[in-house]
């Protein structure tokens, strides 16, 4: 169980109660597209990494001490699997990338939202090679990279565990984004089974990198998998995967929509007694920062 949390100042029924407390240890989120990966034909509303920042500021809150709130977002566009985004030549995929790291750069240091930190990420497309569809020298410059399959390919499962094996080897990879499978405009992709799923738990605990609990799939969280991550201790991501307007509405009376997938994310990670100090939402952003810079040295230094 998670240990060490405050209880609640809110009466809110005991259920809620437990659920509040983890949600005030949840500092930020690990996953979230900004207007770069807006889809072809997709009328949803999408926001501007600054509308999203002014949206945290403004209707979710900044944590202050044990408050719910959060310290930081993470702006996780796709890199070239999404209809809208350009494939272009895989300089102009970089420009781009680094493009949106400076503006990210300039939000930080413009004042605007003291108290918030944006990090400069990219949801990375696992390609079946078992790479990343960006460069390590751009990947190496951002604070965090998942990478996750978007278009489930043609193999066998064996054969999807084995990109996982792959991946895992990259220095600048954090975390392996919805890892079991997703559903896309009404298309269900179950891509490992609960035994592959293993596997691949195993693999990231060995590689120092994070299983995500994504709000936005969380029906590819088994019982199984779900008691699997917790026993191996392997790192654990949280993610809304926002495409819209954010997820996270912190100060949003219980029940309304907004807390949903946090409230439910929360539950399931208490549920199975994922351990606070693996889940890597609850660092403050430094901490979050040294575990990813230690991890890019243990492996840089071992492969010189
Ligand atoms: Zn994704
Ligand atoms: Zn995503």
């Amino acid at each position: 169980m998670i240990e060490g949390s405050p209880k609640p100042s809110v009466e809110t029924g005991e259920k809620h109660a437990e659920t509040l407390a983890s949600i005030r240890d949840l500092r930020g989120d690990l996953h979230m597209h900004s207007l770069a990966s807006q889809e072809a034909n997709d009328d949803r509303g999408t926001y501007t990494v600054e509308e999203l920042a002014s949206y945290i500021r403004d209707h979710v809150g900044i944590k202050e001490g044990d408050q719910p709130g959060v310290e930081y977002i993470s702006i996780t566009d796709h890199a070239t699997d999404d209809k809208a985004i350009p494939h272009g030549p895989e300089e102009a995929v970089d420009r781009r990338i680094l493009a949106q790291k400076a503006e990210i750069d300039r939000l930080n240091e413009s004042g605007k939202f003291p108290g918030l930190t944006i990090q400069a990420g990219i949801e990375t497309a696992l390609t079946p090679t078992g790479n990343p569809d960006v460069s390590d020298h751009v990947l190496e410059q951002l604070d965090v990279v998942i990478t996750s399959i978007h278009e489930p390919p043609d193999l066998p499962g064996d054969k999807r565990v084995e990109m996982y094996r792959r991946v895992v080897e990259n220095p600048y990879v954090d975390i392996l984004g919805h890892p079991f499978g997703a559903t896309w405009w009404g298309e269900n992709f179950d891509w490992l089974s609960d035994e592959q799923a293993r596997e691949v738990i195993d693999l990231a605990k060995a590689h120092d990198k994070a299983i995500e609990i994504n709000a936005a799939q969380l029906d590819y969280y088994s019982p199984a998998i779900m008691q699997a991550i917790a026993d191996s201790e392997v790192k654990v991501s949280f993610g809304t995967d926002t495409h819209d307007d954010p997820k996270i509405k912190v100060n949003e009376p219980l029940g309304t929509s907004g807390w949903r997938p946090y409230v439910k994310t929360a539950e399931l990670m208490k549920e199975f007694g994922i351990r606070k100090d693996n889940i890597l939402n609850t660092y403050p952003l430094a901490e979050y920062q040294a575990w990813r810079q230690a991890r890019i040295e243990k492996f840089t230094t071992a492969t010189e």
